[in-house]
């Protein structure tokens, strides 16, 4: 950060007196904009060719970025270069590298060249649609883009335009959620006045504890069930809860069935989840957040979408796996007017004549906030400038990597895998137990050219690889195999992975 007052204070080369309002400037000067846009997009192309020469964690203190910043902000204006500069300077050094194509940790958040001119072109439309009428193209044109991705996917009619179903985007699988829940209390309400109670099993997303605690829903009324020994709700576990509820008076409110689970991406029996949901008259939302996007591939559609047909609403993030910049939910629901209803409060403000028509949807009724960021445009555009065939085929690579990756795992004598691939996700752990699986996945992410998370596998502390990076190819998932058999045979090794000297580190 330059202090004021040093001679490189920001002036453009050109001497010009470049500035924002307070020393003369517009807010948006065309001129200036397209000059520093170009900077800009140079800066991020820049950013992306360079990915792979940076460490993909952070090495940097608790506190150590903050106290590189100022305590407050400026009251001149300064020039794009010093912010880039600081930007260079002290952010990227803080940054853990989702795009780095060794990103193997929690679930992907890919992007693309698409989406992100998609994201740019939503902020430089500056529109905000939170009703038609506050941009109609921006509602319709994510009525068509959302229905286009439930075509590609293989998902029933029933959620497309025509009929009582819908979809949106929102911006979180956990928003999305939350909206469920409280139109299946609202609908369970009206045939009973026992205690709702929300049903998943204890390997469903934290989502689902988050939403229900913001429902307002009672811990006692949350239950997280015993999965089988893949990681999969039991249905008949589900069910013998299901009838001691409805037989104490309380109401059998909400279940979450989830395909790909996020530990070791375990598929939930959605038929036989559904099928007992539809007996009590219990919702069924079926959580898909990262493994929805394989359904694009029709030979892997079967076990993602088996059961939609009984689903009240479904959810999958193109943000994970399907280079979607973050964040970019979609969200399909059976009965739109059963969301709205429950999430309605239109103050007269708010109301316009065409939305009182009921001819229209007013995409605020169906979320948690109010306005809404026009996210359909980079999912358009992935859609349009990628397209299906292409996105299907990173699907089919990532899944073959992650087998080739699990077969090098398998035949090394030193690991196990604990939960064999399920799409492109697989764990494992050394043999040697959950303390020397923990050391080694330290040792493999300090080395820096991977970065791996953990989670629990039938009580054990597993290694995940989970591939889905833009950038990640095949060599870089065996070379992540590279890494981890190296650290685990010989420290010294790893830093050779990485070429540089041990003392460098
Ligand atoms: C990632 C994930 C979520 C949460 O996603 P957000 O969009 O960040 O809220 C929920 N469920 C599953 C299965 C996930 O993989």
């Amino acid at each position: 950060m330059r202090e004021s007052g040093e001679p490189e204070s920001g002036e453009p080369q050109s001497g010009e007196p470049d500035r924002w309002p307070g020393a003369g400037g517009p807010p948006f000067d065309p001129e200036r904009f397209r000059r520093e846009g170009r900077v800009v997009i140079d800066w991020i192309a820049d950013y992306w060719a360079s990915l792979p020469a940076h460490p993909v964690l952070p090495d940097v203190e608790p506190g150590e970025i903050a106290a590189r910043l100022p305590a407050a902000a400026p009251e001149t204006p300064e020039s794009l270069a010093a912010v880039l500069g600081d930007l260079e300077r002290i952010i990227v050094p803080g940054l853990t590298h989702w795009q780095h194509p060794g990103f193997f940790a929690y679930f992907p958040a890919n992007a693309s060249g698409p989406s992100i001119l998609g994201e740019l072109l939503s902020a430089g439309l500056g529109i905000q649609g939170m009703l038609w009428t506050t941009s109609p193209a921006a509602t319709e044109l994510e009525g068509i883009v959302v229905d286009w991705l439930r075509q590609l996917l293989g998902l029933p009619d029933r959620f497309g335009l025509g009929g009582d179903g819908g979809g949106m985007i929102q911006d979180s699988a956990s928003s999305g959620l939350l909206c469920c829940l409280v139109a299946a209390r609202e609908r369970a309400a009206a045939s009973g006045t026992g205690q709702c109670v929300v049903y998943a099993s204890a390997d469903a997303h934290s989502s689902v504890v988050k939403g229900a605690k913001i429902a307002g829903f009672p811990p006692a009324a949350i239950r997280r069930l015993d999965t089988d020994s893949a990681g999969r709700l039991r249905p008949d576990l589900l069910e013998a809860t299901m009838r001691d509820d409805a037989a104490a008076g309380r109401v059998p409110c909400f279940v979450v069935a989830t395909v790909g689970t996020t530990a070791r991406g375990a598929i939930d029996p959605v038929a036989a989840i559904g099928t007992i949901a539809r007996r009590y008259g219990t919702w069924l939302h079926v959580d898909a957040a990262w493994a929805g996007t394989a359904a694009i591939c029709p030979e892997l559609r079967p076990m993602i979408v088996d059961g939609v047909e009984l689903a009240d609403s479904w959810g999958t993030n193109p943000h994970k796996s399907m280079l979607v910049n973050f964040d970019c939910h979609c969200l399909w629901i059976a009965s739109r007017h059963t969301l709205a209803r429950a999430l309605t409060t239109k103050p007269d403000y708010l109301r316009t004549a065409v939305g009182d028509t009921g001819a229209v949807v007013d995409y605020s009724d169906w979320q948690v906030p109010l306005g809404r960021r026009f996210r359909a445009l980079k999912l358009w555009m992935v859609l349009r400038m990628i397209g299906g065939e292409a996105l299907r085929q990173r699907v089919r690579d990532q899944v073959a990597w992650t087998a080739e990756f699990a077969d090098f795992v398998a035949a090394d004598p030193a690991f196990e895998i604990l939960s064999p691939p399920s799409l492109a996700l697989v764990t494992f752990a050394l043999r040697a137990g959950d303390e020397a699986t923990a050391e080694l996945l330290a040792r493999v992410n300090r080395a820096g050219s991977v970065f791996l998370s953990h989670a629990r596998v039938g009580g054990r502390y597993a290694i995940r690889l989970a591939v889905g990076g833009t950038l990640t190819s095949r060599a870089d998932v065996l070379g992540a195999w590279g890494v981890i058999a190296a650290a685990a045979g010989d420290p010294v090794l790893v830093s050779k992975a990485r070429g540089r000297p041990a003392e460098e580190r």
